[in-house]
């Protein structure tokens, strides 16, 4: 099932996407939920409603990303393997959606890419054991950890580098029947290949980390955890169009702005 969140009339709602139609659901895809109310078509275009904006499909009071957990991402930043898995935030008000605009910020001079897969959270989470971290998880869905590389450089700590508004894409939907084991994840520029690579690489799986970040902080019903980036990285300017697609997720799509 690929949950979805959309503008209607004003509103944010959620909804059920299946064969190119959004079915807008009664309730939250957290509690229950019953399908009904109108239909609405999707648009020629990836994700182009005719009568809706796809909105990030959730709303997030945090998102905890995990640094390095690719072993080639490491290895072409020159940095170690961690031991066990490198956390940091990134804040709610740097959430977009798809098709949304990602702003290259004055304070910056190199606005990269990171294709991650996002891990989104359908329960309150705290001490959860990787065998149970299933249970408190709702779906996947593709992240771009958007990052200021020179500012990450020169901080030596990540909250200004990564936290700028709209440096956090998440879409299209929430795929909630997925095993996130080993998955097919591709980042394009302008439509060309950037990043490549499977799930199977990460460093700290799925399940590692639900139990390593709730043993640290209590998850919250949309929160969102990005699994970090494989090799690839690299910058957008202006003008770009970035894509992030992942195996039986979809594509998430945003274009770069002054
Ligand atoms: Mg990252």
């Amino acid at each position: 099932m690929k949950v979805v969140r959309f503008l209607l009339d004003g509103r944010p709602r959620y909804g059920i996407e299946e064969g190119g139609t959004i079915r807008p659901i009664r309730g939250n895809p957290y509690t229950s939920f019953r399908v009904g109310g109108s239909t609405y078509r999707l648009g020629d275009g990836a994700y182009e409603l005719e009568k809706a904006k796809l909105l990030a499909p959730c709303a997030p009071s945090k998102i905890v990303a995990v640094g390095l957990n690719y072993k080639s991402h490491a290895q072409e930043t020159g940095m170690a393997l961690p031991s066990y898995p490198l956390i940091f935030l990134k804040p709610s008000t740097a959430v977009i959606g798809p098709e949304d605009k990602i702003l290259y910020p004055e304070a910056s001079q190199r606005v990269d890419y990171e294709g991650e897969l996002g891990v989104v959270i359908g329960k309150k989470a705290s001490r959860v054991p990787k065998e149970k971290a299933k249970d408190y998880i709702l779906g996947y869905t593709c992240f771009n950890d958007v990052t200021a590389r020179d500012l990450q450089k020169k901080d030596g700590q990540w909250s200004r580098a990564k936290g700028f508004d709209t440096f956090a894409g998440i879409g299209p939907c929430i795929e909630t029947e997925l095993e996130p084991d080993n998955l097919k994840l591709e980042t394009r520029l302008n439509g060309e290949l950037r990043q490549s690579s499977r799930t199977s690489d990460l460093v700290f799986s799925v399940g590692e980390l639900v139990e390593y970040i709730s043993g640290i902080m209590t998850l919250l019903p949309g929160d969102v955890i990005s699994t970090g980036t494989p090799s690839g990285i690299g910058p957008m300017k202006p003008g770009d169009v970035v894509q992030v697609k992942i195996e039986g997720i979809g594509t998430l799509r945003n274009h770069v702005a002054a």
